[in-house]
């Protein structure tokens, strides 16, 4: 995958190194020599990574991290801090101001090919969702904001086999969050409705071999989006580049540095929350967009969407799609003498028995009001005729209660009934069709169904 990368230092040859190398691997460059303008930068090129020298006169590194990940249009964006040699105490305060990840100088080509591509990966998934969310919030849909995670109190699978270097891996995880340890990997099993957030693999485990494992979790339907950190002896560069091929999301060097360990595993955790949020609420706004909030069955637009997909199919030669328009009789009645509570109550008493009187490929949906349209494919008129005169026995016979069971009414209901042409294109005339049989049932005297010559 090719991404965009800004790449922030103040010393030019350093820019250009850093540029050529990364333009090798095909990945577009833009350059900047302060925080000030990286920062101007991050907002009109939206990168897909940012590699942020630390020291740097004026704004320095964690300044402008700390200010790229406060501003709610760059904070998306993952920032790698660069650090000169290996500054352990830079490398916590760039993870403390928010940075993703961290480098050091002289960088070396493989790691910085690793952690760009991963990071890269994840802001891509990222930007659908955000992309989606947005469109949801537009609609309305999706509503209140996304809160802050500070990736603290994750459930954390640990798998290592020996003993001691579990137990001191706990020790330091339990300071923040909430780890379990497992020495036999062959006792993880499926990954079935699991509530753990990260798994924390050691990739020399003696006993399993760690990036099998963490291959197999990434394979698996249930824990393909759970964070794996994978622990690497020193001299494992190789082992560390292939973790990361195989789904890895970030790997730690022994020896252990507690606050490094501590910081990569709230970042990883924060990362999950924030996708998972983000696709929940993509999700359930999926789910609003085409149900009727009131009954649950599917909306209008809905119905139509699959009803020109239906048609489309017939006129390559599927097989008919029958149409009926169901609506209750007198409604307003109801509405008048009981109150529109009451209304409510029998909508959602008629939704339910509508769709019980239906095959699971038939569709049912509220059109409006108290009208509903059933698309039953593979249906021809006769057949369309009975089932429509078994639903409207059905309600005729049956009583609805409203106000908490208080009172007991007699509803019928009347249906027109339409049938795809062969060839037909035009689901809105095919629906006309079929309100036109209504308005028949309904001036004949209403409880009928009507069927339209087709
Ligand atoms: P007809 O037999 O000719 O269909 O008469 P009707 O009274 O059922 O039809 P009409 O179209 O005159 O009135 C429908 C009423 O349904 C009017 C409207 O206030 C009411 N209605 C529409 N949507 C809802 C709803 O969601 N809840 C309730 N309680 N009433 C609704
Ligand atoms: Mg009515
Ligand atoms: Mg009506």
């Amino acid at each position: 995958m090719t991404a965009r990368v800004l790449v922030v230092d103040d010393v030019e040859p350093n820019v250009r190194l850093l540029e050529a190398k990364l333009q090798h691997e095909y990945y577009t460059v833009i350059t900047s020599n302060s925080g000030e303008e990286a920062i101007l930068k991050a907002l009109r090129d939206n990168p897909d990574v940012i590699l942020l020298d630390v020291m740097m006169p004026g704004l320095d590194g964690f300044e402008t991290c700390r200010r790229l990940k406060e501003d709610s249009a760059t904070r998306h964006i993952p920032v790698v801090m660069v650090t000169a040699l290996d500054q352990r105490e830079d490398r916590i305060k760039g993870l403390a101001v928010g940075a993703d990840d961290f480098l050091s100088k002289p960088i070396d080509d493989v790691t910085l090919f690793a952690r760009v591509k991963s990071l890269a990966r994840f802001k891509s998934s990222a930007d659908e969702l955000r992309l989606r969310e947005a469109a949801g919030r537009r609609i309305g849909v999706i509503e209140g904001s996304l809160n802050r995670d500070l990736g603290l109190n994750a459930r954390i699978l640990v798998v290592e086999d020996d003993p001691r270097r579990a137990a001191r891996l706990k020790k330091i995880l339990d300071v923040e969050q909430r780890p379990m340890l497992m020495q036999d990997a062959n006792d993880l099993g499926p990954m079935g409705q699991s509530t753990v957030e990260l798994m924390i693999i050691s990739a020399s485990g003696v006993s399993f071999d760690g990036l099998r494992l963490a291959a197999h979790v990434r394979g698996q339907e249930n824990s393909r989006n759970l964070p794996i950190l994978a622990i690497c002896e020193p001299d494992e560069k190789v082992r560390a580049l292939r973790a990361l091929e195989v789904g890895v999301n970030d790997f730690i060097y022994r020896p252990i540095d507690d606050e490094e360990l501590l910081a990569r595993t709230r970042t990883l955790v924060r990362r999950k929350r924030h996708l998972e949020h983000l696709r929940l609420m993509v999700d359930s706004s999926m789910e609003l967009a085409v149900t009727d909030q009131l009954t649950g069955l599917h909306n209008r637009r809905y119905m139509e969407s699959q009803l020109k997909g239906l048609l489309a199919r017939a006129a390559r030669g599927g097989p008919p799609v029958a149409v009926l328009i169901v609506d209750i009789d007198f409604f307003k009645r109801v509405n008048d003498l009981f109150g529109h509570d009451a209304g409510d109550d029998v909508i959602r008493e008629f939704a339910l028995r509508l769709a019980s009187n239906f095959r699971p490929r038939d569709l049912a949906c509220r059109y409006g009001g108290e009208e509903f349209v059933v698309i039953m494919p593979d249906t021809n008129a006769a057949d369309a005729t009975m089932i429509a005169e078994r639903l409207r026995s059905s309600i005729e016979e049956g009583m609805f209660k409203v106000g908490a069971g208080r009172q007991v009414l007699d509803i019928t209901c009347s249906v027109g009934v339409a049938i795809g042409h062969a060839g037909e294109l035009d689901f809105e005339a095919l629906l006309k069709r079929a309100d036109e049989a209504l308005y028949v049932a309904k001036r004949s005297g209403r409880n009928k169904v009507v069927a339209q010559a087709a």
